[in-house]
């Protein structure tokens, strides 16, 4: 639900407060001459009669797009439009610097696929840490790193545990540097919250919307993969499982689909397609994950690099440290990227960003 009113405090707070009192949120957006209160929750309590009555309103109407919460438009009768602005979210490092994803600040996500001993994650953070004094990117550079792996067999490595979430928690008090973990049973969401500073949601528990709303339920952002084999639209109508539980932080992570044509020359096929069209679609940032899309690691840059030519808000990849021996990476050893070679990454994002905003 929509409600247009004067620009006034005395009017808004009034009608903040009668939207709250039917247990629904208020999203303000403050325009140049009327205030816009997008009404978030179940909003059947709310009449649009008793709202029209309330001083100050102008308008009051009924939603009719798709995915309301995390829908970029929202429409109603009478060719009633309301744009609303993308989303900004923010993640404080204890190192005191904020990561800030928005469409002006690209964020590099980069660690192992699984945490698999403190000294292992520790040398790639240790390396992230160093990259992002060197080219002055510390505000943007966070951790992964998986205690709980979804893997296809049940006889291959399935993480540490909450042991690895203790080996993440402990490198974040050295390094200040905030870390996502992925988590995969609604039983683990509250207990991963109090750790982690992002959630990871897997390919593969897409549609447990148990899970979504439980992940929706807790405050901290949330990384979003889409489904191996998941149409756009139902990817969005999905996310909107988290959103409307409260948690709007949410990060759309494409990570390539199963299709008819695959090969064996890469793991996956990558839609990049789908980020100016979640741009144009949602309020949500959208990342790449160019890891596990191509699943080899020569692939990656090319993956990476074409993500930031489409405009994408940041990447999620997976990188070893030099002197690790890839054949004793004990999940997903092919597609790890030596950090040397991440390096390089960083250096064509950044070019990139400054020839794009010398061009502009
Ligand atoms: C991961 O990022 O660790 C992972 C398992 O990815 P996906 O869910 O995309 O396969
Ligand atoms: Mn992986």
């Amino acid at each position: 639900m929509i409600i247009e009113l004067e620009k006034n405090d005395k009017f808004l707070a009034d009608v903040e407060e009668a939207v709250r009192k039917a247990g629904c949120t208020p999203e303000v957006i403050h325009g140049a001459m009327f205030n816009v209160v997008a009404v978030e929750g179940h909003t059947a309590n709310l009449s649009e009669d008793h709202l029209k009555a309330f001083p100050g309103v102008v308008k009051v109407w009924r939603v009719s797009s798709r995915y309301k919460t995390i829908n970029r438009i929202a429409k109603g009768p009478d060719n009633s439009v309301l744009e609303k602005p993308r989303r900004v979210i923010k993640i404080k490092g204890t190192d005191g610097h904020t990561r800030r994803i928005s469409d002006d600040n690209y964020i590099f996500i980069a660690g192992p696929c699984a945490v698999e001993s403190k000294e292992q994650v520790t040398k790639i953070a240790d390396r992230l840490k160093r990259l992002g004094d060197k080219y002055g990117i510390t505000d943007r550079i966070i951790l992964r790193g998986g205690a709980f792996k979804p893997r296809t067999r049940p006889t291959d490595f399935r993480g540490l545990g909450m042991k690895g979430v203790e080996i993440l928690d402990k490198i974040r008090d050295k390094t200040g540097m905030p870390y996502v973990t992925e988590v995969m049973s609604v039983d683990m969401v509250k207990e991963l919250s109090e750790h982690a500073d992002m959630l990871q949601l897997g390919t593969r528990n897409y549609q447990n919307f148990n899970l979504l709303e439980e992940v929706g339920k807790q405050k901290k952002p949330v990384l979003y993969k889409r489904g191996i084999a998941a149409p756009l639209e139902e990817w969005l109508d999905a996310a909107e499982y988290i959103a409307n539980q409260g948690n709007k932080n949410i990060i759309l992570c494409e990570r390539g689909v199963k299709s008819t044509t695959h090969g064996d020359y890469n793991r996956s096929h990558i839609d990049l397609d789908v980020i100016p069209t979640i741009k144009e679609r949602t309020i949500l940032p959208v990342f790449i994950d160019p890891s596990h899309s191509s699943g080899i690691d020569k692939l990656v840059p090319f993956q990476f690099r074409a993500a930031t030519a489409y405009g994408a808000n940041g990447t999620i990849t997976e990188v070893m440290h030099d002197t690790q021996d890839r054949k004793l990476l004990k999940c997903d050893a092919a597609q790890a990227l030596t950090l040397s070679d991440y390096e390089k990454l960083i250096q064509f994002q950044l070019t990139y960003e400054k020839a794009f905003s010398e061009a502009a």
